[in-house]
């Protein structure tokens, strides 16, 4: 899907008090662009994600998916347009601990009302395309850094979204690592054409995107 935002401010609300975050950002994302997204931290980085991942909503403006005006739709439809669409990698793997790499990939596919057969099938070919079937059985804790993060795209990509919006995801990783999941998700977009918005402090990693986009304070 074309993404065309236009205008699009937001703001949060503590104590009373505004604290402006976006202001009036227009920007036109064609299907299966590649994004970098840079910018200091505090800058509205992450909040410009949610917003266009539906997990929040604009103060102003508006997101609108090829002819979908996402946030007009009521909660229903926009949890079932994100369940849809959207993937997300953040910096931390959020995996949960106590089941293995191979349930972890399958849980968001369950949750979306796939058959056990189907989910698992699945979730093997996603951690086969990530490198990792020979550790499928592994809990996150048996897993490194960087296979956490591997197992954590996989999950972020099973149920085929549209869209990836990856926050930070080789924060956490060193150089290498952190480019081979880069490497898996610049594949992975070749492959099938998800577009991908990706969040980095790393200028060698916002430099292999064609197109980039900062964030600065005003
Ligand atoms: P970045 O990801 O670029 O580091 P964020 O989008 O997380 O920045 O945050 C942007 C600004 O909004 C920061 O100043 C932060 O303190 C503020 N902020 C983020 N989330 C909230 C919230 N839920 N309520 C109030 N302020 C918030
Ligand atoms: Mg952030």
């Amino acid at each position: 899907m074309d993404i065309d935002i236009r205008n699009l401010s937001k703001s949060y609300y503590l104590h009373g008090k505004e604290i402006p975050v976006l202001r009036n950002l227009s920007l036109y994302i064609a299907k299966n662009e590649l994004i970098s997204l840079t910018g200091p931290s505090g800058v509205g980085k992450s909040t410009f994600l949610h917003v266009l991942g539906t997990l929040d909503t604009p103060s102003s403006g508006t997101i609108t998916y090829d002819d979908c005006q996402v946030h007009a739709l009521n909660d229903a439809k926009i949890a079932a347009f994100r369940n849809k669409h959207i993937g997300y990698v953040f910096q931390f793997h959020h995996l949960l601990s106590e089941l293995s790499a191979l349930e972890n990939v399958m849980m968001p596919l369950l949750m979306r009302r796939q058959s056990r057969n189907l989910a698992q099938d699945k979730a093997k070919e996603m951690l086969a395309f990530v490198g990792l079937s020979h550790r499928v059985l592994h809990k996150p804790g048996e897993l490194s850094g960087g296979e956490q993060q591997r197992v954590a795209l996989a999950r972020a990509l099973a149920h085929g979204p549209t869209v990836l919006l990856a926050d930070e995801p080789t924060g956490n990783l060193d150089e290498k690592t952190g480019q081979e999941i880069v490497d898996l998700i610049f594949s992975y977009n070749e492959s099938f054409g998800t577009t991908v918005v990706l969040v980095t402090h790393n200028q060698r990693i916002s430099n292999s995107f064609k197109k980039r986009l900062t964030l600065t304070k005003d």
